[in-house]
């Protein structure tokens, strides 16, 4: 709920050709949305329309006589093509104007890039309007802008940020959801619940009765890749209201205990991450099936140098055999997607990078390749290192991007279960 409006609604408009032609995707429409409902704010519509005047300013008439909140994305850089800024000052019936510590900005950005020839076209962007609250952007030049304008019903706010995520993300996070906090009234209060090793209707029915009862908080699927979360939601009317939260997170941990990894935020790669930095251990990772998502899901958060000692591909025998030391007599009376040959690429790995453990994988992520003994998404995971070597067959179902997601999301939950069980 925002202030002054019992029910304001927003909408996102994403604008550029290129995400009608299909060729970029519209990650700030998902991304936006994303942080909006975390922010209690409900996003009732989202468009694309291309780099068209008369069609943006269609969109945007129908806006207004819609939604309380307008977020915007695109169209603010220098070129001809980029509209937005002119054509949301003309709805909005405010006369654009040179807003001087932008075209400062810009100026002083370009100097950073040791960029000595701005063309004219860059002064555009400092066109802003007359009434508006700037919004500065940091990593590139053009600047976003809140307007707002009376309707017949009510205030109608438009946030205009640029198109490139690099860009748009901080600027919301830096300046609009500060402004955004100031308008609603009430807080909501989250918390992540994230889950490995239960199917997902599982977790659900094993916390139906908790999901159907709640009013506030409130206990919802949160979605996601192959992983079970849960989003608690405590709305909060002011800072004193009692932590809700709380007594709803310890029935969970109750009934679902063993499955949960992390109250927060963190992935499961993180968690590993995380426990690796506080043992000061090292891992290696030895992939066959998953191709090296195992490790780039370790190397996609910073400081994985002090526990990620390597990683290799061994997708052909012959590296199993030649790298790694698989015995070629595993290939022919068991297969190279086995468990012996998990287990023997799994204490290969760890002796080729030296690490404290060693992942490996080997199965079937399809879609050819399966047989009725060993079908499409049957997976062998090892994990080895100080004196424990612990296996586990998987048959996992559904496309060979899923398959293989699975697989690395399966091998970090099976190294942390682990290191967890040689910690006791
Ligand atoms: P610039 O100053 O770079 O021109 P802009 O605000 O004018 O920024 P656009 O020209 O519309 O934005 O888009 C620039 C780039 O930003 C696109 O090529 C694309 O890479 C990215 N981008 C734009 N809109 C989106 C979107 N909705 N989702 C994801 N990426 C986007
Ligand atoms: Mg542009």
């Amino acid at each position: 709920m925002m202030k002054g409006t019992k029910s304001a609604k927003a909408e996102i408009i994403c604008v550029g050709t290129e995400l009608l032609l299909g060729q970029i995707v519209n990650t700030n429409a998902a991304w936006l949305s994303g942080q909006l409902s975390l922010a209690g704010v409900y996003v009732y519509y989202q468009t694309v329309v291309g780099d068209n005047p008369d069609r943006l300013k269609q969109v945007l008439r129908t806006a207004v006589s819609r939604s309380d909140y307008i977020f915007l994305t695109g169209g603010l850089g220098p070129t001809q093509d980029d509209i937005t800024m002119a054509c949301t000052a003309e709805v909005a019936g405010v006369p654009l104007q040179l807003h001087q510590p932008s075209k400062d900005a810009i100026a002083a950005y370009f100097a950073k890039m040791n960029r000595t020839h701005i063309t004219e076209n860059n002064w555009k962007q400092a066109l802003l309007p007359e009434t508006c609250q700037p919004l500065p952007n940091h990593h590139g030049t053009a600047p976003g802008c809140i307007i707002s304008m009376k309707t017949m019903k009510d205030d109608c706010h438009f946030v205009l940020l640029p198109g490139p995520p690099a860009e748009m993300q901080p600027m919301f996070h830096d300046f609009v959801l500060p402004w955004l906090t100031g308008q609603i009234t009430s807080r909501l209060k989250h918390v992540f619940v994230r889950m490995a090793g239960i199917g997902e209707s599982a977790a659900e029915t094993l916390l139906r009765d908790l999901i159907d009862q709640q009013q506030n908080p409130t206990l919802a699927p949160y979605a996601s890749t192959g992983e079970v979360i849960f989003r608690i939601t405590q709305s909060l009317s002011n800072t004193e209201d009692e932590d809700l939260i709380q007594p709803l997170l310890e029935e969970i941990k109750k009934r679902a205990g063993p499955y949960i990894y992390e109250i927060g935020r963190r992935t499961l790669p993180e968690v590993v991450r995380d426990l690796l930095s506080a043992a000061g251990q090292t891992i290696s990772f030895a992939e066959s099936c998953t191709g090296g998502l195992i490790a780039k899901q370790l190397t996609d958060y910073p400081n994985a140098s002090h526990v990620f000692a390597g990683g290799l591909v061994a997708y052909q025998n012959a590296i199993k055999r030649d790298v790694l030391g698989v015995d070629s007599g595993i290939f022919e009376r068991d297969g190279a997607v086995s468990e012996k040959c998990a287990v023997a690429m799994a204490s290969g790995c760890l002796k080729l990078f030296k690490s404290d453990w060693a992942v490996a994988v080997t199965g079937i992520a399809g879609p050819d390749g399966g047989t009725v003994e060993k079908p499409v998404g049957t997976v062998f995971l090892a994990v080895a290192g100080h004196g424990h070597t612990q296996t586990e067959s998987l048959k996992l179902v559904g496309n060979r991007e899923r398959i293989r997601t699975l697989a690395a999301l399966n091998a970090y939950r099976l190294i942390r279960r682990v290191m967890n069980e040689s910690a006791i």
